[in-house]
């Protein structure tokens, strides 16, 4: 089988860590075009993919939130991307979105079996009016399946005017090894590092800085919790300084100052995270799915998430996670409170957690229906008829 993939970004996100796992599957099988320059077109190099660049930035003139000036104004580099995908298309088995606005472009291209992996909520949050019924239509017409991250996403796809039978539930799956091999001293250097004494409990928020991951709101309940640090491990991916700004604005404040340690993006990911009591996760808005949440479950650590999206589908409250109301700072201050004050509640927590993930969140069930989707988008059978 010969998967011609296609996604928009050039950064390193959740949705790209992800699919790095698929193409270490798909080793040959697989070549990649992207809609941007970026690590994640350096790392897809480092591990010899075959990566192709297409029409680097056009799709930095398809907003999320598109008006319908800017969509005529985006429309000649639209048609040129479309053209592009289309003469890569037509030599593939199948084509395989990992992004909405990939996929826009594959599907108006056409050439091979589509299967469009959705990892967003398809919300007016996120998206726009435009943006969302283009993509709900075309799924609907050239997309042989939508592979989505959760019920969460699947349920907000079928709100959009999605086709409930195009839906296929695939959750993200971790690799454990990164987790399982680390020493546990490593662990004890690196908050030495940081200079946190051992005494002050110490938190950590992972993910890029962005309003609606809520890291003013990990802040706010810091502020009602002295003597406790934060580790906040993430940068700005997608021109959001402004928000990073006024996060170290906040945390350099007479009740926050010297508690807030920004690292910036980083590729240790599970070392940090057993360097750390407890593990928050703090989106404003429901999460598509949330990797984090699970690869602090295999770190061991207590994990505390917004009840929302997909946390809800992977942490069982007060048995594997305990889940809070997104934007409550209050809420979030008493669970990190109540973690702080009891180890063997944290560690009853973490080792269920730990167990639960490698059970229902494992990398080859996430790589085998991701296969079995791409394997029925080609059974001639299910290929839909040209629009
Ligand atoms: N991540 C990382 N370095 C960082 C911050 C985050 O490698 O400095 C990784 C994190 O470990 C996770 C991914 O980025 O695997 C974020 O995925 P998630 O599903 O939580 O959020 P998304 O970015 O998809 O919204």
């Amino acid at each position: 089988m010969n998967i011609l993939v296609v996604d928009q970004s050039g950064q390193l996100g959740g949705g790209e860590l992800s699919l790095l796992d698929l193409l270490e599957a798909w080793g040959r099988q697989a070549r990649v075009v992207l809609f941007a320059h970026g690590p994640f077109e350096d790392v897809l190099r480092e591990r010899g993919v075959h990566v192709e660049v297409c029409d680097a930035g056009a799709v930095g003139g398809l907003r999320r939130h598109l008006g319908l000036v800017a969509a005529l104004r985006a429309l000649p580099r639209l048609v040129h991307m479309v053209a592009t995908m289309r003469r890569a298309a037509v030599e593939a088995g199948a084509v395989y979105a990992n992004s909405q606005k990939a996929f826009v472009i594959a599907a108006l291209a056409g050439g091979a079996p589509l299967v469009w992996h959705l990892r967003d909520i398809l919300t007016s949050e996120h998206f726009g009016k435009i943006n969302r019924t283009v993509a709900v239509w075309l799924a609907n017409r050239r997309a042989q399946c939508v592979i989505v991250n959760s019920r969460a996403t699947g349920d907000a796809f079928v709100a959009a005017g999605g086709h409930p039978d195009k839906v296929r539930l695939v959750y993200n799956g971790i690799d454990p090894g990164p987790f399982d091999t680390l020493p546990a001293a490593h662990a004890a250097t690196l908050r030495a590092e940081f200079g946190i004494d051992a005494a002050n409990p110490l938190v950590g928020l992972f993910g890029r800085l962005t309003p609606w991951k809520g890291q003013h709101i990990l802040l706010d309940a810091l502020a009602l919790l002295p003597g406790v640090h934060a580790l906040l491990v993430g940068d700005a991916l997608f021109g959001e300084s402004d928000y990073a700004q006024a996060l170290r604005r906040r945390a350099a404040g007479p009740d926050l100052a010297g508690r807030v340690h920004f690292l910036g993006f980083r590729t240790d990911v599970p070392a940090l995270m057993k360097s750390v009591d407890i593990v928050c996760h703090t989106s404003t808005d429901p999460e598509p799915f949330g990797r984090v949440i699970i690869e602090g479950m295999l770190a061991q650590r207590p994990v505390i998430a917004s009840a929302e999206g997909g946390p809800r589908e992977i942490l069982r409250d007060g048995e594997t996670g305990l889940l809070v109301p997104p934007s409550d700072p209050r809420r979030l201050a008493d669970a990190i409170a109540t973690l702080a004050a009891d180890p063997q509640y944290r560690a009853r927590l973490a080792a269920a957690a730990h167990a639960d993930a490698r059970q229902r969140f494992s990398r080859a069930s996430m790589i085998a229906g991701v296969q079995q989707a791409i394997a029925e988008a080609c059974d001639p059978a299910s290929t839909p008829p040209a629009p």
